[in-house]
């Protein structure tokens, strides 16, 4: 194993190796473009792009890429190589500052939701410098983001960091107020990654996991997680062994990959980075989900990212922890000792709490997909329903603010185990609740219903451009305010009564929790195609084009990529379903009813008085259900010819989730059934035992 601080960061052209590479002049010159919002001199970024290519070259480097987030969800690159032209017989290698900030790759064949016709099919990429590049295989990585000819966004990071300055603005107007004069406000991340790790020559017997990444057949094995003896379980070997070159590689890349461990379901693992910037965050996720699948294959395994590979065992999520940092390191979600008193946090508070309330249906946007829906609200995840646990303590607290009372904080507890040699520690004000989907967790909230194959941007977007607003609003009250204190407590008062519906420490996963839910009014979307539309809603309009995050015309382009991909993702399920049952298991079932059928002729033959009851059974159930399943196939593929013919992109939406999705439900029940009965060697399919205990 290498040492961590000898490898971190040893691929990434990072601040100190910019500060070493270049002229004072020039660095001190790109600090104050990036801070200011300024745009780059030509010079300067002439400079840098030279310092770029000679470092990208002495760590191996021969090409270069402008690496991008297109909505399809993972990233795109498009390599170059620093070849620039012959000179006397030989070449050389150049880079311009032209070349580093800008870049314009075809963007016709990406998803654009109608932004782009592929008539005028030119994208640019834009150097984003808040993000290190970095050398990964032979080519140098710049961040960058993806726009159309016309400036609007086609991809992923350019919303996120129009929502990190809208957020950085209003939040800076509210602690001038307190007297701080910071430079800067960032929304912190840290994107806890679950995943599963499949043996590989296993997983490749399934046609379903290559196409669809999840099972779309398999009856329930006599184990899964019901022991509990996975979570928190000693690594195997062979997992261990992927870990370690997975951290080796990501503390290379810079990423802060912090935590390991086996999670509940049989073969499910985690990792936790330590946060950073919602930017970088969300970069450093996408190259761990990255490189979590190639290292995989490395290690004869296959990672799915899926939502919900497996039925009946815990699907896969990934946490978006969130908070607010100044430049000079003071977290704004930290109530401190003594949260009454702390108006500063407790207005942090306020707003987060009125943003949740006021956007949840955008919450609830950013985390839908056919994956995720799988898993939302399937007790195992938070419900479809959007609400906030803040724990003990500041439940305490708002229930004071919220009755006009006083509160004073017990302070906290030391801990007692009972046994002298253990060192007493103090508790934790709030134990954790992992029913709910937005939970306060000491210093910071935990968004949950993120899926673990999601890009973080999406969840982000809403949650800086939503309190942005609120810290907009509670900073232009302020601002003209005679006392100060009097309206800090005022606003505080106002928006906790006004928004207090949103708060709910209970479990989550009840049914009882459905009904109050609705009683509060707050809304359950319990599908995609029922929660996609609310992008367009007005209000939800008016948010993001006053904060300058989105305009009308890029969300009506992104409702209409998340239900195409909605859509489409569900038709290659079912069209994957369709093929499984028909060229797969009706031939495996009809061969093993014929054995069977002649065993028991050639039986009778011998033995005219032999009792064949039990075969005979067997083999008319099957017979029967593979009669069943190819009925319900010839239903599925009626479904899916009908959904191929409605044009309107809602409906079609609807009719996917409603019609094709429980046609397919139909196909697997015939088909589980008959795993149940078939003798295994006729099986075409590695089965959900086989699939689930396969890494050894
Ligand atoms: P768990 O939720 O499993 O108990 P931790 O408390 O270790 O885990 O934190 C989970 C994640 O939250 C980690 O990725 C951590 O870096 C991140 N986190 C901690 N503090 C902050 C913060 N201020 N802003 C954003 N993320 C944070
Ligand atoms: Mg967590």
């Amino acid at each position: 194993m290498k040492n961590i601080s000898e490898i971190f960061a040893s691929r990434v052209f990072t601040d100190d190796v910019m500060q070493k590479m270049l002229a004072p002049e020039t660095y001190e010159a790109f600090k104050r473009t990036v801070r200011d919002n300024l745009p780059l001199a030509p010079e300067v970024a002439n400079e840098i792009a030279k310092a770029m290519m000679t470092w990208a070259i002495s760590k191996g480097a021969t090409h270069y890429t402008h690496w991008f987030q297109p909505m399809t969800g993972i990233t795109a690159e498009k390599h170059d190589s620093f070849i620039s032209k012959k000179r006397n017989g030989k070449i050389i290698t150049d880079f311009k500052g032209k070349e580093l900030i800008k870049g314009e790759p075809d963007a016709s064949s990406f998803p654009s939701g109608g932004i782009r016709a592929t008539f005028e099919a030119r994208g640019y990429t834009d150097w984003d410098p808040t993000s290190y590049a970095f050398v990964k295989d032979d080519t140098l990585y710049i961040p960058t983001a993806f726009c159309s000819y016309t400036g609007e966004a086609l991809d992923k990071k350019t919303p996120l960091l129009r929502s990190m300055e809208a957020l950085d603005r209003h939040a800076r107007r509210l602690l001038r107020l307190f007297g701080k004069n910071v430079g800067k406000v960032t929304a912190t991340v840290g994107s806890e990654q679950e995943y599963f790790l499949i043996d590989k020559k296993i997983a490749a017997a399934r046609p379903d996991l290559t196409y669809t990444g999840r099972t779309l057949f398999g009856a329930k094995p006599p184990k899964g997680q019901e022991l509990d003896d996975q979570y928190f379980a000693t690594i195997k070997p062979r997992v261990l062994a992927f870990m370690q070159e997975l951290d080796e590689q990501l503390w290379e890349l810079g990423v802060l990959s912090k935590t390991r461990h086996n999670e509940v379901a049989p073969s499910q693992h985690e990792l936790a980075p330590i946060y950073e910037s919602a930017n970088v965050a969300t970069d450093h996720n996408q190259l761990t989900m990255e490189l979590m699948k190639k290292l995989a294959d490395k290690h004869g395994m296959v990672c799915l990212l899926h939502e919900k590979p497996f039925a009946g065992v815990n699907g896969s999520g990934k946490h978006n922890n969130w908070s607010l940092s100044t430049d000079e390191g003071e977290n704004l979600l930290d109530p401190g000792d003594t949260p009454m008193e702390n108006t500063q946090f407790l207005l942090f508070l306020a707003a987060v709490i009125r943003a949740v309330d006021d956007y949840q249906d955008l919450l609830r946007v950013s985390v839908a997909s056919a994956g995720n829906d799988h898993r939302l609200g399937a007790n195992e995840a938070p419900p479809a329903i959007v609400s906030m646990y803040v724990g003990d303590e500041l439940g305490r607290v708002i229930d004071a603010i919220d009755a006009g009372t006083s509160y004073r904080g017990k302070g906290r507890k030391e801990m007692a185990f009972g046994s002298m040699v253990l060192p007493k520690f103090k508790q934790d004000n709030s134990d954790r609740n992992r029913t709910s989907p937005f939970a306060f967790t000491g210093n910071k909230f935990e968004f949950r219903m993120p899926g673990s194959s999601f890009s973080v941007a999406g969840p982000n977007i809403i949650l800086n451009t939503a309190v942005a607003e609120a810290l907009d609003d509670f900073a232009t009250t302020l601002e003209k305010a005679d006392d100060l204190g009097k309206e800090v407590r005022n606003i505080v008062f106002k928006t906790i009564k006004a928004h207090k519906r949103i708060i709910f420490n209970g479990n989550g996963y009840s049914d009882e929790w459905v009904k109050e839910a609705e009683a509060r009014g707050l809304k359950n979307l319990r599908s995609t195609p029922e929660a996609i539309p609310c992008l367009v809603a007005d209000k939800n309009v008016r948010l993001f084009e006053k904060y300058g995050v989105y305009t009308r015309h890029e969300l009506e382009a992104r409702h209409d990529i998340f239900l195409e991909n909605y859509c489409k993702t569900v038709r290659i399920e079912a069209l994957t379903a369709k093929e499984i049952a028909t060229r797969k298991i009706f031939h495996a079932v009809n061969r093993c009813v014929a054995d069977m059928c002649e065993n028991i002729a050639s039986k009778h033959n011998v033995l005219p008085a032999v009792d064949t009851t039990i075969e005979e059974d067997v083999a008319a159930r099957l017979s029967a259900l593979n009669s069943t399943m190819m009925a319900a196939v010839s239903e599925l593929d009626a479904a899916t010819l009908a959904a191929d013919k409605i044009s309107d992109p809602r409906e079609q939406a609807l009719f996917y989730a409603d019609t094709v999705l429980p046609a397919m439900d139909k196909v697997r029940a015939a088909a589980d059934e008959m795993e149940t009965l078939c003798g295994s060697s006729y099986w075409p399919l590695p089965t959900y035992g086989e699939l689930l205990f396969s890494v050894k």
